[in-house]
């Protein structure tokens, strides 16, 4: 097996990585953190959700950065900012032993503020794509110098409509740059984008396309319409240490579901979009430190949100598109642990199990909702 020692890394960052616990390379780390340190390329990491990309892409940024120049040097985009927060703390971690400052730059915070941190020196830019285009337009952030721009989750954030944003952004970076994107799946969108801004890119691809879900299992329970959310809370009631989130379509119905379950008595709260980015930090704050055991979730509100040892995803409702279905059951069963990926479906939507079947190659178990008497014994 091969040891982060082997892979031409720093003194500062081993140190680093070994306050974090971390003992060996996952393999999308082992694969791209020689190839980023030595050589000037543009690479495109395929690997699922949970597999460590940050680090992946992390380890040799940090390294590459010269922390005696004030300059941007180093770009990073993410779809959110609950992403755009995780990966940017992760970064100081990472960076701890060397004098090199990270921002962060995401809407619905104080734009002055950013401004001013940017203005401080900040070496590297955590951004979402948004408030990224803001900043540029206003001229208070310039990325004109920069030698590394990460691309981070690009299939999510291609999903999420930000292809004109990010297209305008790079058209504001240096041509001789290297660009590194990292995304779980390579949709044609992400194609696109490699082919029209990289330069004969490397490619990467880390195990079978599915490989960061084999430590899921996937569940499914028919019920009928009614009786939705009947069977959501005899699955926390079946499972008193559950930690979990779950997935809704719609703003609406996750606020719905998480005040019923907050009624009913369940450690549960909402998070979406129409909630403020205060209320957003804060619930995931309790959800963190497993105050809240549900959070209630939409997908784009979940992206990427990296929480250790969530027990359950529960898939309230289905997602339109099979990919989202491997994005939200990425969010368990991470860094080798178990996890269970649950649907409760309807009978007309029996066929998407099957579909996703195929996609994900693994197949569901079919389960009955536990009865009240079951779950009192
Ligand atoms: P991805 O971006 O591929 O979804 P992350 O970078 O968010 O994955 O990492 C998933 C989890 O695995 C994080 O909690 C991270 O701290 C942990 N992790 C990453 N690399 C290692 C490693 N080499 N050893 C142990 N844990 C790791
Ligand atoms: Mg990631």
């Amino acid at each position: 097996m091969t040891k982060f020692e082997e892979l031409g890394l720093q003194d500062s960052l081993l140190r680093a990585i070994q306050d974090m616990g971390f003992e060996t390379p996952s393999e999308v780390q082992e694969k791209t953190i020689p190839l980023l340190l030595n050589e000037d390329v543009d690479v495109v990491a395929l690997a699922q959700t949970g597999t460590g990309k940050t680090a992946a892409f992390g380890f040799p940024l940090i390294q590459k950065i010269d922390a005696n120049s004030k300059t941007t040097q180093g770009l990073i985009l993410s779809p959110t900012r609950e992403l755009c927060l995780q990966i940017t703390n992760e970064l100081k971690n990472y960076s701890k032993y060397e004098n090199i400052n990270v921002v962060a730059i995401y809407g619905g915070a104080s734009i002055t503020d950013q401004a001013r941190q940017v203005k401080r020196g900040a070496q590297i830019v955590v951004a979402t794509p948004g408030r990224m285009q803001d900043m540029i337009n206003r001229r208070l952030v310039d990325i004109s110098k920069i030698e590394y721009c990460i691309l981070d989750e690009a299939d999510e954030m291609l999903n999420m409509g930000f292809y004109e944003d990010i297209t305008a952004i790079l058209s504001h970076t240096p041509d001789e740059k290297n660009t590194w994107l990292f995304s779980a799946t390579m949709p044609r969108e992400v194609s696109a984008i490699a082919k029209k801004f990289m330069h004969s890119p490397k490619e990467i691809t880390v195990g079978s396309r599915n490989s960061g879900t084999d430590t899921v299992s996937h569940e499914f329970y028919a019920v009928s319409g009614r009786d939705r959310y009947l069977a959501l809370k005899r699955l926390a009631d079946a499972n008193p240490d559950i930690f979990s989130v779950v997935f809704c379509r719609t703003k609406r119905d996750t606020q719905a579901v998480a005040e019923k379950l907050i009624e009913d008595g369940y450690n549960a709260a909402a998070i979406h979009g129409d909630l403020s980015q205060n209320q957003r930090d804060l619930v995931m704050k309790s959800f963190r430190s497993r105050q809240i055991q549900m959070l209630v979730a939409t997908d784009v509100a979940a992206r990427g949100i990296d929480v250790d040892d969530i027990t359950h995803v529960i898939n309230y409702q289905l997602p339109d598109e099979v990919e989202t279905y491997t994005h939200r059951s990425g969010r368990t069963g991470r860094a080798g642990k178990s996890g269970v990926s649950i649907v409760i479906v309807t009978k007309s939507e029996m066929r998407k199990i099957k579909s996703i079947e195929r996609k994900i190659q693994q197949k569901f178990e079919q389960k009955t909702i536990p009865s009240g008497m079951e779950i009192c014994q």
